[in-house]
């Protein structure tokens, strides 16, 4: 197929009933992938269908918790059965955010947004590898990590968030390494602040200042100005811009690139 297209391609994106999972599988299947996808939320989840279905996107659906062991055996059950067999592009985006002091986080949190985040990132790896060789001719077959930006600079308020994602930059590195011999390539795109939900739990201001670490951690007002001035583009990133990078890095077009992480945060990182 073409090298800036996806015609033909088979997709599972993780989260896709909202925010930039949600920009990923229009994106997707806007360039030809048949894409699946999964959030917790059945009723939602349905209705995205309906609004891609009307929108001629080939997009399923179907529940799972990624944070739970069996419902992502299942989950790759279904992949397996609904796309018959071969899998081009996953792309793990569903995470869950926690602003809360180091101090305060309990044991059953820190275990949560494990789990949630790497675990269930690490483990569908491991599940669609089989389904990923069966399209890995001349690195065909893609895997994408939805990391963070909080996986290279220190944010207050939300450390074990942020080691889950600096976690899943590493692993991006070592699978790209471990799997570049079988055609799989692995790649990662790190956001800044985005305008979703996750943006409003971290209450990200429209300006992308971080706003948490003075109101909640820190209550410092010389934090807030610091981080506005470290945010070159001045405003929140929109969801098709985290998509349309996504998109590139699973096209014939990227072909040579693996092991990289992306940063889409309007310099941020700079
Ligand atoms: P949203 O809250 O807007 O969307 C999250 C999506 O993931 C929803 O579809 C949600 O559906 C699903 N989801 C959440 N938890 C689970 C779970 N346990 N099992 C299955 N599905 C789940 O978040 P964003 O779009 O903002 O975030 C997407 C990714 O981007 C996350 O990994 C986040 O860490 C990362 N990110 C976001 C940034 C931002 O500023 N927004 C910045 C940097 C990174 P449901 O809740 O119904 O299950």
């Amino acid at each position: 197929e073409g090298r800036w297209s996806l015609a033909g391609s088979t997709a599972l994106v993780t989260g896709g009933s909202k925010g930039i999972g949600h920009a990923i599988v229009e994106e997707l299947a806007g360039l030809g992938a048949r894409v699946h996808t999964c959030s917790r939320n059945a009723a939602e989840l349905e209705e995205c269908r309906r609004q891609w279905e009307g929108k001629n996107l080939r997009v399923t659906v179907s529940v799972c918790d990624v944070s739970v062991r069996a419902e992502r055996e299942k989950l790759m059950d279904t992949v397996k059965r609904t796309l018959g067999g071969k899998l081009d592009i996953l792309v793990n985006n569903a995470g869950q955010s926690m602003v809360k002091a180091a101090t305060e986080c309990t044991g059953e949190d820190y275990a949560l947004v494990m789990a949630t985040n790497i675990e269930s990132c690490f483990h569908l790896e491991q599940l669609a590898h089989p389904l990923l060789l069966r399209s890995a001719g001349g690195g065909a077959s893609s895997v994408v990590h939805i990391s963070s930006i909080a996986g290279f600079v220190g944010f207050p308020g939300l450390a074990v968030y942020s080691m889950t994602k600096g976690a899943m930059n590493q692993l991006t590195r070592s699978l790209a390494a471990e799997w570049a011999g079988d055609g799989i390539r692995v790649n990662c795109v790190a956001p800044g602040g985005i305008n979703t939900d996750v943006a409003k739990d971290m209450k990200l201001l429209n300006n992308g200042v971080f706003a948490m670490c003075v109101e909640q951690i820190t209550r410092d007002p010389e934090i807030v100005k610091s981080q506005a001035t470290q945010l070159p583009m001045q405003r929140l990133g929109e969801t098709e811009e985290v998509a349309s990078v996504v998109a590139f890095l699973c096209m014939p077009a990227a072909s040579y690139i693996t092991g990289q992480v992306i940063c889409v945060d309007g310099g941020r990182t700079i």
